[in-house]
């Protein structure tokens, strides 16, 4: 096993037991509670400055390294190393038709496997390296699963992906064109990601579960630091950034958390962005738990279109909440036809969001309408994943296109502009 001397070992989110790096590989023994990654701040502040970081002439997320429990897991050259670095949109419309003044979004849907997943399993895949694993396994909705494929693929890496066979079909196919091993569970997520976790203590392969190991929310954190790095820095913005995150087991908006905190930790953030989460009505464990006031989670049965957040019971629901609470952000929950219609305004600005990505924007049009945003307030949405993922859902929120005879006259008669 190695690993950089920075990364000095885990503290569980519930019980605040500390670990060596050595000690475990998933989650807190005691409570199952999820692991923060340790980093000696200091060490990493005299060796490192923003000046230094932002220097870099590496577009993607390993410009960060020194902030990162790995060390660089080789694959230049490889869709491994273009993961990250994501652009950043302005677009005019989306601000007019929300009557905010300053209004980013982020879109994640440029990386190598069109998801944010990238990030996470970029981590997961550099960590397998490191301590000498071969076989790397994930449950997933698709997206992790998808990324998992094909990080390994670019290093040639063997995966097993567990997926509910429910998953939009673009999404399987990714999984199978990028060589993987794809066993589609007739269950849903929260089967795959059972038998996931038993498969891979059985035939002893690494596990890259999400809300399960640690390494996850510090791939997703990398965002944060380009949010940082790509908006705060040359802003200087006169409130507080609010960003909008869709939950599901409330690993990204967890990871984004950490990676504002590590800025905080090393005097490099002035202000913390409030961060908001946004959840489908009907797959919201999350906002319950911060809507009650307390973080216990109650699992639901989930229900709804946007099957990249469609969890029954959140692997990182309490670390989810807290990431709202403790930054003056909040939960908002949006419908299916919210969702839909949040897809097609997207669409309008030549940004197109699968149904997950697009309730992060359909929370935000909901935050507008309850005053909880206000006009001034700087707002960045991210689009998590590509609209090519589930077409059968774009298509449900567009309509279908007419067919005509070949003739000028049908044209005439069908023309809308
Ligand atoms: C996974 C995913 C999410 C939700 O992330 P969690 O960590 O499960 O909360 C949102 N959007 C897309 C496109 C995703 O793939
Ligand atoms: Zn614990």
């Amino acid at each position: 096993m190695t690993y950089p001397p920075t990364f000095i070992g885990y503290r569980c989110s519930l019980c605040g037991t500390e670990y060596a790096p050595l000690d475990f590989t998933y989650t807190c023994p005691r409570d199952a509670g999820n692991l923060d990654v340790l980093l000696d701040f200091e060490a990493i502040r005299r060796q490192f400055s923003p000046s230094r970081l932002t220097a870099s002439r590496d577009f993607s997320l390993w410009r960060y390294l020194p902030l990162l429990p790995v060390s660089d897991p080789g694959g230049e050259g490889t869709p491994l190393h273009s993961v990250g670095w994501t652009p950043l949109y302005r677009p005019p419309l989306l601000a007019t038709h929300l009557g905010l003044s300053q209004l980013w979004v982020k879109d994640e849907s440029a990386n190598p496997t069109a998801s944010f997943k990238d990030r996470a399993s970029a981590l997961v895949v550099a960590r397998a390296r490191q301590s000498g694993a071969r076989v790397i396994v994930t449950a997933s909705t698709g997206n992790a699963g998808a990324a998992l494929a094909g990080m390994a693929a670019a290093i040639s890496q063997p995966a097993v992906i567990f997926a509910p066979r429910s998953a939009p079909p673009a999404k399987i196919a990714q999984l199978l064109i990028y060589g993987a091993q794809v066993m589609l569970i007739d269950g849903n997520y929260d089967a795959a990601f059972d038998l996931s976790i038993q498969a891979a203590r059985e035939f002893g392969w690494y596990c890259r579960n999400t809300g399960y190991n640690p390494f996850t929310a510090e791939g997703k954190k990398t965002a944060a630091f380009e949010i940082w790095e790509q908006l705060l820095l040359p802003q200087r913005l006169h409130r507080p950034l609010c960003l909008f995150v869709p939950v599901g087991d409330g690993n990204i908006i967890s990871g984004i958390h950490k990676g504002f905190k590590d800025l905080l930790a090393l005097g490099w953030l002035e202000q913390m962005p409030r961060i908001f989460g946004v959840q489908a009505e009907g797959s919201a464990a999350v906002a319950h738990a911060f809507l009650s006031g307390g973080e216990a989670i109650t699992p639901v049965q989930a229900h709804t279109i946007a099957d990249s957040i469609s969890v029954n019971l959140p692997r990182d629901g309490v670390r989810a909440v807290r990431a709202a609470r403790e930054t003056g952000g909040s939960y908002l929950l949006v419908s299916d036809e919210e969702i839909r219609r949040a897809m097609t305004t997207l669409g309008q600005a030549g940004i197109f969001a699968e149904p997950a990505a697009a309730a992060a924007f359909a929370g935000l049009v909901r935050a507008r309408e309850e005053g909880q945003i206000l006009p001034e307030d700087p707002v960045l949405v991210l689009n998590t994943g590509s609209g090519l993922k589930d077409v059968r859902a774009a298509m449900q929120a567009v309509g279908e296109a007419p067919i005509l005879s070949p003739s000028l006259e049908d044209v005439r008669r069908l023309l809308r502009l």
